[in-house]
């Protein structure tokens, strides 16, 4: 197992906090996040692989990794630590500024990712991948606790949002570990999680996540009020009536099948 730990002692790194360089050291969970990505002969996306700790473990099992460093020292390192995989290719680049369809060119359809992503990128990075066209078959997400919570989150929760719906939408989402700081170095000063996204199926509709946000623009007015704009006032009595929702609902109060009906139902005023 590659010890990032002893890795930025030898190398005499300084971690970036800015970039959110919080490096996994245990080897437990490395072992633990590698089993459930269960890569064997697949094509693995890592967002931010910083030493490889993660990478060197998912390489030794996949067909092809690819993964996206934004950090050129990182990047540099990494071509020693990963020598002898042939088949990692490291991207040195922003992941939020990749194409999608440069990703689909590099993984093909049904891919799977698996990230200790950064703090500060976690729900773009995510939405980035969840709210495309690209094909995933799951995704194994290491993110700080409170991210998580809306991933996770059921309706009427503080943190359930758009990203709750539109994730859960596509994936079934749980969690598998929680992770404390002491499995990092340097230790972050939240504990983690780490989710579990497994794809439902379901074809690529962009019609779902403009009708979830139009529904939240504004989180204390009523359905009807927020999805006037798309449907026009006329229209909103007959289309809540068809998807069974109460006429003063919320969006907070609705549940992701609330949201698919919904989404049906549209398409037939
Ligand atoms: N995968 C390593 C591990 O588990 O030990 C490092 C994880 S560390 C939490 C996050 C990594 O993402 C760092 O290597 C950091 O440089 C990289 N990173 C930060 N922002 C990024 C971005 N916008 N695009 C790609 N990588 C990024």
């Amino acid at each position: 197992m590659i010890n990032s730990k002893e890795l930025i002692k030898e190398y005499g790194i300084k971690a970036n906090k800015a970039l959110g360089q919080n490096f996994l050291v245990d080897e437990s969970a490395l072992a633990a996040i590698t089993e459930l990505a269960d890569c064997g002969g697949k094509k693995v996306l890592e967002i931010g692989p910083g030493l490889g700790a993660l990478t060197n473990e998912l390489a030794q099992q996949a067909d092809k990794v690819v993964c996206v460093e934004v950090d050129s020292l990182m990047c540099s390192l990494l071509e020693k630590t990963l020598a002898g995989h042939d088949c990692v290719t490291i991207i040195n680049r922003d992941f939020l500024k990749v194409k999608t369809d440069e990703l689909h060119s590099l993984l093909g359809d049904g891919f799977i990712v698996a990230a200790n992503l950064p703090y500060y990128i976690t729900s773009d990075s995510a939405m980035k991948l969840i709210d495309s066209p690209l094909i995933i078959k799951r995704m194994v997400l290491m993110m700080q606790q409170e991210a998580a919570e809306h991933f996770l989150a059921s309706p009427k929760q503080k943190c359930y949002t758009p990203v709750s719906i539109i994730a859960q939408h596509y994936f079934s989402v749980s969690e598998k570990l929680r992770l404390p700081p002491s499995c990092y170095y340097p230790e972050p000063l939240v504990h983690s999680s780490v989710l579990l996204f497994e794809s439902r199926g379901l074809s690529y509709d962009s019609a779902f996540s403009r009708l979830v946000r139009t529904a939240f623009s504004m989180r204390r007015k009523t359905l009807r009020n927020n999805l006037s704009p798309l449907f026009g006032k006329d229209a909103l009595p007959k289309l809540l009536e068809s998807a069974g929702l109460d006429q003063g609902c919320r969006a907070e109060e609705l549940s992701v099948s609330d949201f698919e009906r919904l989404l049906e139902a549209s398409r037939e005023i």
